[in-house]
């Protein structure tokens, strides 16, 4: 049997499935027209808690969600440390090898992230996450900003021989 469309005064078969929360348990049936309207609008986050949307956004942005928090966190407070040391000219970067220049596109991309000569693919990674949710154009982030963090950390992977 075939619902009539559930949008208020359609007339029209209701042929279209549309899910009227994100679990997918119920759904509203309309028709092609206003299911179309309805998919347009429909809020994907309606429903979820804020660590849910942050999960969700970091799958999207990131490939995976950053399942580790604890590790995340870790890595935070090691870029904190990293930048304190660095400040303060207490870290250990005279047991680096000494680099005096890169190559051009991978200085610009360093002085984007504002990450020194030295900087580690660790430190790239955590810096570019936390960019990245700053500058996330919904977060109310600028997408021209966020476009250059993005285009930065690929030269850097590349530069760091990552896929
Ligand atoms: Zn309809």
């Amino acid at each position: 049997m075939i619902k009539k469309c559930e949008h208020a005064n359609c007339q029209k078969a209701g042929t279209c499935r549309c899910p009227k929360t994100r679990d997918l348990r119920e759904y509203w049936y309309f028709c092609p027209e206003h299911a179309a309207e309805y998919n347009k609008n429909w809020n994907y986050y309606a429903g979820m808690s804020a660590d849910e949307v942050e999960e969700d956004w970091e799958r999207i942005t990131f490939g995976s969600p950053l399942k580790d928090k604890a590790k995340a966190n870790a890595d935070e407070a090691d870029y904190v440390k990293f930048l304190n040391d660095f400040i303060s000219g207490r870290d250990t970067f005279d047991k680096m090898p000494k680099k005096t220049t890169l190559p051009g596109p991978v200085m610009n991309a360093l002085k984007t992230f504002g990450l020194p000569i030295t900087a580690s693919w660790r430190e790239v990674g955590v810096r570019y996450r936390a960019l990245a949710k700053q500058h996330h154009p919904d977060r109310s982030g600028s997408a021209t900003e966020f476009a250059k963090i993005s285009s930065a950390y690929d030269t850097l992977k590349k530069y760091f021989g990552k896929k």
